[in-house]
């Protein structure tokens, strides 16, 4: 294929146990999956239909990565979510089907310029400027569901400089995962590479230059990144 311009090297994560690695296309969020959290940010915890959002590839920070603290804001938030990565996609799947879906998962966060957020919430506009941006999505390396069967329970927590700040289980989502990408697919079409990042416990707060940041998903792995 000659293209007219140099087209963007796809975006990579590393895979547990493999040399080969995962291509990712397209980043997928849940807003308010766990009841904790939308009681946090001022939400009826309840079960509302969920709602998504989405990153470009652009934002994934591996393990081990520097994050730029991000420019545009005084107030960057930590939300630390386990992510779904598709290995096949489609429209209408069935919730039944979904896990078949499913490659493996990684642990994730979903940085957010959380000042940018609120003045788009208070506007009623998007909110790309407050979820999008380089480094707003950090994820480990994944590992296979055939490694590490079907993960619905488990705790799920994040750490910085060594001091906890997040905690909670994955068995708290509101909207489980085979559901969540039923969901998504009666909306978009999905498709093999695809990330989910599925919600965030509560406990989200602001990261600061020079903050070391741990997080860990029982059973799926660790996230290490510093902020500079
Ligand atoms: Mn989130």
């Amino acid at each position: 294929m000659e293209y007219v311009i140099t087209p963007v090297a796809v975006t990579t994560l590393a895979v547990l146990g493999t040399q080969a690695r995962f291509p990712v296309q397209n980043i997928y969020c849940v807003g308010r999956n766990y009841a904790d959290h939308a009681i946090e940010m001022g939400h009826d915890p309840n079960r509302e239909p969920p709602f998504f959002f989405m990153k470009p590839a652009y934002g994934i920070l591996p393990n081990q990565g520097h994050m730029t603290y991000p420019p545009q804001s005084q107030d960057v938030h930590h939300e630390v979510e386990l992510v779904v990565a598709l290995a096949t996609g489609g429209q209408n799947i069935p919730v039944e089907a979904a896990m078949d879906c499913v490659y493996g998962y990684g642990v994730g966060i979903d940085m957010t310029r959380r000042d940018l957020q609120a003045e788009a919430k208070t506007l009623s506009r998007p909110w790309e400027a407050g979820k999008t941006f380089l480094h707003a999505a950090p994820c480990s390396d994944l590992v296979p569901l055939s490694q590490t069967g079907v993960i619905d329970r488990g705790s799920i927590w994040l750490d910085i400089n060594g001091e906890r700040r997040q905690t909670g289980d994955l068995q708290q989502m509101i909207w489980k995962i085979p559901e969540v990408i039923s969901r998504l697919s009666m909306l978009f079409v999905l498709q093999p590479g695809d990330l989910i990042y599925t919600g965030t416990p509560a406990g989200v707060g602001p990261i600061l230059r020079g903050d070391e940041i741990h997080a860990s998903i029982e059973g799926v792995g660790e996230l290490q990144i510093s902020v500079i």
